[in-house]
């Protein structure tokens, strides 16, 4: 018998396939295998199940104490992001066990955290998202614009997150967010009636779909939204939004408020106690909604918490104390080569004068250390050294040789 040259699925003929795959008695074409391939898929994203039983539930305290293994200071962001994850999960354990029938309805509550560029925002987000076991995923708001502008669409935050979570709906459904550089989305300008802010407002109202709760049409690979493309139903009333932003200059509008509300009751102690050199601590809904988020943003986020600028001690005790310190990588890298590295402690006290006067904060201790041990770690391999003390005079000696201002403008 003449053997048939057709898909003996579709029917088509190898000429009109790019490829035909030979089996025992059958052939197949590649556009079959796209589609059983797609048919498996969509089938995994409706049925597949997420298991709530296997979550554990750590207590806030637990959640700290694993924060501070990470993170340096940053007591009352910690607090709240502990209490704002613990309450995420005993909201979905809720929800999950009264399926059928539903008493008290715990509402979720999205978290600001604001601070400046480097004080551990987004370290926080990472972190916590190695003790979790729902879907997580870090976002960065600059990309977002309005619908029908070049730029993701806002819907594209839940296909990310429907990709950590190997399309399952129903535990994307459970996941958390980290949408960073919130700030940089807020209204351009007191003029809520500027037409064309393409990356404001609209992005906002779009946003706020997500953070509302609704059931929303995501492209499962995310980008621009097409006509032909199909749609994947989220409902993000369980998502957990965690936003971060450094809202630059947001401490005028602070000090302003803090200002004019000195008339009243209690006013003039109150005034005495304001520390001027930290006013984020005060930050209230009343500043962000001058800043140029809309209300409704705001009405969304309940939780907002702060980070405090690092000073001399913080960036200090960031070399030496985290898990992963820098200093303990590069002693463990020299380990690896039988040499036993030390600091001198006045070598930890200049890199961090290096760090203030640099104006680099934590982000440039990484880039000082590295342009201080480049040589060290280059010539001590093949060397038969066993022991390597960084001295304050071998710090300078290296920093001083080195590009001063590639460091700075890094
Ligand atoms: P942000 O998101 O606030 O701009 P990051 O979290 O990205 O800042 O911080 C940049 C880097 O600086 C981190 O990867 C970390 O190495 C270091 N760092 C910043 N703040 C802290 C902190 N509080 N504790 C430990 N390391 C920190």
């Amino acid at each position: 018998m003449k053997e048939s040259n057709n898909c003996s699925f579709c029917g088509r003929n190898i000429k009109q396939v790019n490829m035909m795959f030979n089996g025992m008695n059958a052939k197949i074409c590649d556009l079959c295998i796209i589609n059983g391939y797609e048919m498996i898929n969509e089938n995994a994203t409706t049925h597949s199940s997420f298991d709530m039983s296997k979550i554990t539930l750590h207590k806030p305290a637990e959640i700290k104490a694993f924060l501070d293994q990470y993170v340096i200071g940053q007591e009352e962001a910690k607090k709240f992001l502990s209490v704002a994850v613990y309450n995420h999960y005993k909201r979905l354990i809720h929800a999950n066990k009264n399926k059928k029938n539903p008493d008290v309805e715990i509402e979720k509550s999205n978290i600001l955290l604001v601070g400046e560029t480097g004080t551990g925002k987004t370290l926080l987000a990472r972190t916590i998202a190695k003790m979790l076991h729902v879907p997580f995923t870090i976002v960065d708001a600059t990309v977002f614009t309005q619908a029908g502008y070049v730029g993701e669409d806002v819907e594209s935050i839940l296909s990310r997150l429907l990709q950590v979570a190997d399309y399952n709906v129903e535990a994307a459904e459970k996941g958390i967010v980290f949408i960073d550089e919130i700030d940089k989305i807020a209204r351009k300008g007191d003029n809520p009636s500027i037409t064309r802010d393409v990356s404001g407002e609209g992005v906002q109202q779009a946003l706020l779909k997500l953070l509302e709760g609704s059931i929303v049409n995501v492209p499962p690979q995310g980008g621009r939204k097409h006509p032909e493309q199909k749609f994947i139903a989220v409902d993000t009333r369980n998502i957990l939004f965690i936003c971060g932003g450094a809202f630059e200059g947001i401490e005028r509008k602070i000090a302003l408020r803090l200002n004019t509300k000195t008339v009243g009751f209690n006013a003039a102690k109150k005034k005495d106690q304001v520390d001027r050199n930290n006013l984020l601590q005060y930050i209230a809904p009343h500043d962000l909604r001058s800043y140029g988020l809309i209300p409704e943003i705001i009405g969304r986020l309940p939780i907002v918490t702060y980070l405090n600028p690092l000073d001399r001690d913080s960036l200090r005790r960031i070399l030496i104390e985290p898990k992963d310190a820098i200093v303990k990588q590069y002693i463990k890298l020299f380990e690896m080569d039988g040499i036993k590295l030390q600091f001198n402690d006045d070598t930890l006290d200049y890199i961090v004068d290096k760090a203030i006067e640099f104006r680099l904060g934590a982000r440039g201790l990484r880039s000082i250390c590295e342009a201080i041990m480049i040589d060290a770690m280059f010539e001590l391999p093949s060397l038969q050294v066993k022991e390597f003390t960084v001295t304050v005079d071998y710090a300078k000696e290296k920093l001083e040789k080195a590009d001063l201002g590639r460091l700075k403008a890094a």
